[in-house]
């Protein structure tokens, strides 16, 4: 059953334990919208609303839930949560672990869920898609044109929160993040109204949002290029973990060869906990490509590669569904001495994902302003540094909330090794300044990784598009400004 069919209409009974500017916020809600937009905790939809966020992390209790169905829809409520001056959340996919990211106590949920529309536009290469949505709608969409964009690597995750953290995709390679192929954003500021950020109108709010998840504004919805990729060749092969070893050597071989084939993409899962290394292995060609040769030799348990559509290829191994997660973000220059202080500490690991990043001149262009047309003639908000860099995500997955705090604790010193490790190695690469903010933990200073003169910029956006700091200070969220 459709979760918001389950108890249309609003209705307040005890609002007692509610905070005071959220609470009056969530009546006049549904004064205001009486077309089944609002839930209360008395609503039966209001449950299952809260846990349509994919970590049981970060199911908390909001004193209600609007779920807007039209962009005017939400323009009225940010204008009466600014009135109320009422604490807010805003969540495309929920897939953000980070408790407190989009779901929050007893403030309100703004739910983008309904933001679903999604137009293919051929003749120009793009296409325009709601935040709403998840990658699988976008690929199974575009997939009857034969062609797909730079989304996702896992089907079910949003798109709203993947491209305002910028997105690593395995086009990425070639075509840059999921926010360098962005060419417009629609967005909601925090005075109510509406702009369309691109090249050629509001281009400081266009770089901002490349990057800035949710501190500018809220996106409505995305244009993004399209590339004319279906059939590719690539799988999945899981190799056994006493190859762990020269494993991670043939991982700096191939992160650190010169000719490294752009249009191959490489993701590794080491997963102490089963004693496998999950190697996924495409290239948006149809023919296996040489660079991949270097993984050859591991002996697998299984090796699923062959030629498919990605959407097949993404959809071979979905994500475990162990409840609760904790990610922790850091980037590194992949050397051989890294690498050898970081196997120790990772053989204790319960897992650990690793996506290599080359940075070739494709992805530089792709990431930073350059002449032409399309969105990079902007470029993003990042600060990225020149260099070859691995974005190394350490994901610590656990079922029961008794839990947590063992595993915040065991996850930090886990992340400390990893990080002494690598500043140990700086004098040969090390740890870099960005840290991936789709990876990232609450406790992780992402912004400022961007470095100051971003973060400067930022902040100067942030005052033009939100005057008194609004978003800032209402709208909860992992990431804010520094
Ligand atoms: C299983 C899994 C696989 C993943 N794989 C990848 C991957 O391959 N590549 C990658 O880059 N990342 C990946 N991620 C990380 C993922 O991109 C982030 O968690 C991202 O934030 C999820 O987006 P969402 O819309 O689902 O999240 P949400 O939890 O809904 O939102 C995340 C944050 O963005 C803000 N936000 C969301 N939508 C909007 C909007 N429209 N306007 C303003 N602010 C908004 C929210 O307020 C929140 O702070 C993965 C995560 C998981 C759990």
């Amino acid at each position: 059953m459709d979760i918001l069919s389950m108890n249309p209409g609003f209705s307040i009974s005890d609002q007692s334990s509610l905070v005071p500017a959220a609470s009056a916020a969530c009546v006049r809600l549904g004064q205001t919208f009486t077309n089944n937009a609002t839930f209360t905790p008395q609503h039966d939809a209001y449950k299952p609303l809260i846990q349509a966020s994919w970590s049981e992390t970060t199911w908390q209790a909001p004193a209600c839930i609007f779920v807007p169905r039209t962009v005017d829809e939400l323009q009225g409520a940010v204008s009466i949560l600014v009135e109320k001056e009422a604490s807010f959340g805003v969540r495309s996919g929920g897939h953000m672990p980070i408790p407190g990211a989009a779901v929050v106590d007893n403030g309100v949920l703004i739910d983008l869920s309904r933001f679903t529309d999604i137009e293919y536009n051929g003749e120009h290469d793009k296409v325009v898609i709601g935040t709403g949505l998840r990658w699988q709608n976008v690929y199974d969409y575009l997939d009857q044109y034969g062609v797909t964009v730079v989304g996702d690597r896992d089907l079910d995750v949003g798109v709203g929160g993947l491209i305002l953290g910028c997105g690593l995709s395995y086009l990425s390679e070639s075509y840059g993040l999921a926010c360098d192929n962005v060419v417009n954003f629609g967005v909601v500021l925090a005075d109510g109204s509406t702009v369309n950020a691109n090249e050629y109108s509001h281009r400081d709010l266009f770089w901002a949002l490349k990057g800035g998840s949710n501190n500018f504004g809220i996106v409505t919805s995305f244009t993004l290029k399209t590339y004319p990729i279906q059939q590719v060749w690539g799988g999945t092969r899981i190799v056994s973990w006493y190859q762990v070893d020269d494993f991670l050597d043939a991982m700096i071989e191939y992160e650190t060869a010169p000719d490294r084939d752009p249009l191959a993409s490489v993701n590794i899962d080491l997963v102490a906990t089963n004693e496998t290394i999950i190697l996924t292995l495409p290239t948006m060609e149809k023919n296996r490509p040489a660079a991949f040769s270097v993984f050859d030799r591991f002996e697998t348990t299984l090796d699923t590669t062959g030629i498919k559509t990605l959407t097949e290829l993404m959809s071979e191994f979905p994500t475990p569904p162990i409840p609760r997660i904790r990610h922790h973000a850091l980037t590194i220059k992949p050397t051989k001495q890294l690498t050898a202080a970081l196997k120790a500490v990772m053989l204790h690991s319960p897992a650990h994902a690793h996506h290599p990043i080359r940075h070739r001149r494709h992805r530089l262009e792709a990431g930073q302003p350059r002449s032409g047309g399309g969105g990079g003639a902007i470029g993003n908000a990042l600060g990225l540094e020149a260099v070859p860099q691995s974005w190394f995500g350490l994901d610590l997955r656990w079922w029961d909330a008794a839990d947590d705090e063992r595993m915040r604790t065991a996850g930090a010193a886990l992340y400390a090794e990893i990080e002494e490790a690598a500043a140990a190695a700086r004098d040969r690469g090390g740890r870099l300044r960005y840290l991936f903010l789709n990876d990232a933990h609450e406790g992780q200073a992402i912004m400022a990784g961007y470095g100051d003169e971003n973060v400067r910029r930022m902040r100067e956006v942030r005052e033009h598009y939100g005057p008194h700091r609004v978003f800032d200070r209402l709208l909860a969220g992992a990431f804010k400004l520094p």
